[in-house]
C-alpha cells in the first residue's frame, strides 16, 4: 500500500524516545507516524519482562520532565521502579497525551531509502506499507536487539527456551522445574534470586563474573517525594548538571583516593555500599581513571562477596577479576546470597565454554546438565544492532551497514554523514547508555524539534552532518574514552559481546553537561558542522 502524501516524520519505535518525539511533533504541528514492532508502547520495558526486572536509575529521576502535571500526579511506589510499573507509566503517557492513534503497532520498519532529488525518505514496513517522509527519526533503543548465541544443537533441546530480553508476556512459572541460565549480566543477576525461589533446581552458567552492588530498594519515602515535587524543575536541573544525569541529591565526592587514608577509604566505600546503587563508583574521583585506584574498590566488593557466599569455592568463582564499572555495574537484591541455597549451583564456563545443547540440556567440559527450561540471559547487540537490521540507504545508495562497517560514526550521536534528514535518538556517539536515559532522550528530542523548527522557518529542505565534523566528534569521543578505564574489558559498550562486531567504544563518556553544552552551541551557531540545503 503506497501513500503518495509526504509526511513530516516517520518515527521508528514507541518506547520512551518514540513517544516523546511523537508528542513534540504533534504539538509543533508536524505530521508523524510511529511504527512499533510490539503490540504496545514501552520499548525496553515492554520486552524485558523477566522476573525481577527493574530500573537501576531511581524512579524520581527516571521519568519524563516535560509535563509538570505528569510529574506531579504520577506516583512511583519504590526507589527503583519495577518493569510492570514502568510499563504502566508508559501506557499512562500514551493514553494521557492521546498518542495511540498515531502509532502502528505490530509493524516493523524494514527499509528506509533516501531520495536526494526530493530530499525525502521512502520507508517500507513488514505490513507492506510504503510511506514517503521528510525525516526519519530512529527511536529504536540501545538494547533492543537480543544477542542469541548460536550454540550448536540449540534446536534439539526438547524443553522450553527463553531470552530475558524477549520474555513471554504471560510470565513463566518455574515451580518444580530444573532451570539452566546462561549469562551473569544485569538481567541474570536480577532474575536469579526470584527464579531460585520457584525452581526445583537452578544452574547458572557463568563465563565472566560481574561486579554487583546492592540496590537497597525500598518504598519511596513520602517526605522525599514531597521535597522533590516541591520543586521538581530544580531537581531535574540539578541532575542535568551531573555527569550521568542522575544522583544530584546523594552525597558527592570529587577527591582522589590517594589523598585519603585507609580508614577514610574503607568508610567511604562502606558508605557507598550502604547507600546502594550505581553511585558506588562515585566514591572517589579516580575509580574510573586509574587501575590501581579501581582495584581498591574491586577488592572491597570481592571481600563483600566472600562475606556473603558460604562456600569459599563458589565465592571465589563469583569474585570478578576485572575493573569495577568497566562493564556496566550490576545492581542486585540478594544475588550473592542466592548461591547459599541448596537448589542453586554455579558452573564456570570461562575455560570450557558451553559446547552444545542436546535434547536434554547443556553440555560443557564433557558434562551434560539436564533441564526442563533454559534461559539465555546473554544480552544484546547493543546500540547499533537494531539500526543495522533495517535496510537504511542514504545518498548514492550507501547503506548504513557499509558506512558503519568498521564501527558506528556519527556527529553528536544524532546524525551520520551521507544520511540527510535521518536522526538517531540515543545513537552511538551520544551519552545514551551511560546516562539517565529519559533525561537524555528528552534532550535529543528537544534538539531535533528545535532543528526541525529552524528548518521550517528557513525553508530548509535537508540537513546533513559534515564529514569533518563527524570525524572530529568520533576522534574526540575516542580520546575521552581512552582517558578512562572503560575500553579495557570485553563489554557490550565496545561491541565485544557479539562475535564479529567491530570493537569500537560506542557511547560518549564526556558527561552530560559537556554534551548538552556542545549540542546547544552547535544549534546556536546555525547548526555548525551540518550542511543545510534549501534545495
Ligand atoms: P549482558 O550484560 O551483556 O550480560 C550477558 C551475559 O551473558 C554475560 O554474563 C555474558 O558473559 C554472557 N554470555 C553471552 N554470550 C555467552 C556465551 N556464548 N556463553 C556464555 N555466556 C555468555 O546482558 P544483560 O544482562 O541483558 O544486560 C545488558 C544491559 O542491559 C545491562 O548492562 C544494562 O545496561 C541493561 N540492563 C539494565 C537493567 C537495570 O536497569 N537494572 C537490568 C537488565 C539489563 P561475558 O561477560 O563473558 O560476555
Amino acid at each position: 500500500m503506497t501513500n503518495n502524501k509526504v509526511i513530516d516524520a516517520v518515527v521508528v519505535g514507541a518506547g520512551f524516545a518514540g513517544m516523546y518525539t511523537l508528542y513534540r511533533m504533534l504539538g509543533a504541528g508536524f505530521s508523524a507516524r510511529v511504527f512499533e514492532a510490539g503490540d504496545n508502547v514501552g520499548g525496553t520495558w515492554y520486552w524485558n519482562r523477566y522476573p525481577g526486572a527493574r530500573c537501576d536509575v531511581e524512579s524520581m529521576e527516571y521519568s519524563y520532565s516535560f509535563d509538570e502535571d505528569l510529574q506531579q500526579k504520577w506516583n512511583w511506589s519504590e526507589r527503583y521502579a519495577t518493569q510492570p510499573e514502568l510499563l504502566k507509566y508508559a501506557n499512562h503517557v500514551a493514553d494521557n497525551f492521546k498518542l495511540r492513534p498515531h502509532i502502528s503497532f505490530n509493524t516493523r520498519v524494514v527499509s528506509a531509502h533516501y531520495d536526494e532529488s526530493s530530499a525525502t525518505w521512502l520507508v517500507t514496513t513488514d505490513q507492506g506499507e510504503e510511506i514517503r517522509t521528510r525525516f526519519c527519526i530512529m527511536a529504536t533503543g540501545c538494547l533492543s536487539s537480543v544477542n542469541q548465541p548460536d550454540f550448536e544443537g540449540i534446536a534439539n533441546f526438547k524443553g522450553n527456551t527463553y531470552h530475558t530480553g524477549q520474555w513471554p508476556h504471560e510470565g513463566v512459572d518455574f515451580t518444580g522445574r530444573r532451570v539452566g541460565i546462561i549469562g551473569t549480566g544485569s538481567s541474570s543477576i536480577q532474575s536469579i534470586p526470584l527464579i531460585a525461589e520457584q525452581a526445583k533446581e537452578l544452574t547458572v552458567f557463568q563465563r565472566t563474573a560481574n561486579f554487583s552492588v546492592p540496590a537497597h530498594n525500598q518504598d519511596l519515602d513520602d517526605n522525599y517525594v514531597e521535597e522533590v515535587k516541591g520543586d521538581y524543575g530544580a531537581f531535574r536541573e540539578e541532575n542535568r548538571q551531573m555527569h550521568g544525569g542522575f544522583g544530584a541529591r546523594r552525597p558527592k565526592h570529587e577527591d582522589s583516593i590517594w589523598d585519603a587514608d585507609d580508614e577514610t577509604i574503607q568508610n567511604r566505600l562502606e558508605e557507598r555500599w550502604a547507600l546502594g546503587g550505581l553511585g558506588f563508583t562515585g566514591a572517589f574521583a579516580d575509580l574510573g581513571l586509574s587501575v590501581e585506584a579501581n582495584n581498591i574498590a574491586a577488592e572491597f566488593i570481592r571481600e563483600k562477596i566472600r562475606g556473603m557466599v558460604d562456600d569459599p569455592e563458589v565465592a571465589e568463582l563469583l569474585c570478578p577479576n576485572g575493573i569495577v564499572g568497566c562493564k556496566r555495574l550490576c545492581v542486585d537484591t540478594n544475588y550473592y546470597a542466592t548461591y547459599n541455597r541448596d537448589n542453586v549451583s554455579l558452573v564456570d564456563v570461562s575455560e570450557h565454554p558451553v559446547d552444545r545443547l542436546t535434547d536434554k540440556g547443556i553440555v560443557t567440559n564433557n558434562t551434560e546438565y539436564e533441564f526442563d527450561d533454559i534461559i539465555f540471559a546473554t544480552g544484546f547487540d547493543a546500540m547499533t544492532g537494531t539500526l543495522l537490521k533495517i535496510d537504511i540507504r542514504g545518498k548514492d545508495g550507501l547503506t548504513l551497514q557499509e558506512k558503519w562497517e568498521a564501527g558506528p560514526r556519527t556527529y553528536l550521536g544524532l546524525s551520520t554523514y551521507g544520511f540527510p534528514n535521518l536522526f538517531t535518538i540515543s545513537g552511538p556517539g551520544s551519552p545514551s547508555v551511560l546516562s539517565n536515559m529519559i533525561l537524555t532522550i528528552e534532550q535529543h528530542v528537544n534538539w531535533i524539534m528545535d532543528c526541525l523548527g529552524y528548518m521550517r522557518d528557513g525553508q530548509v529542505a535537508s540537513i546533513e552532518a559534515n564529514l569533518d565534523a563527524e570525524d572530529a566528534w568520533v576522534n574526540q569521543g575516542n580520546e575521552f574514552a581512552n582517558m578512562t578505564l572503560m575500553p579495557m574489558c570485553n563489554s557490550w559498550y565496545l561491541g565485544a559481546n557479539v562475535p564479529g562486531k567491530p570493537r569500537v567504544f560506542m557511547p560518549f563518556v564526556g558527561g552530560i553537561p559537556l554534551y548538552f553544552e556542545t549540542c546547544d552551541k552547535v544549534a546556536a551557531n546555525n547548526y555548525e558542522g551540518f550542511t543545510l540545503n534549501t534545495g
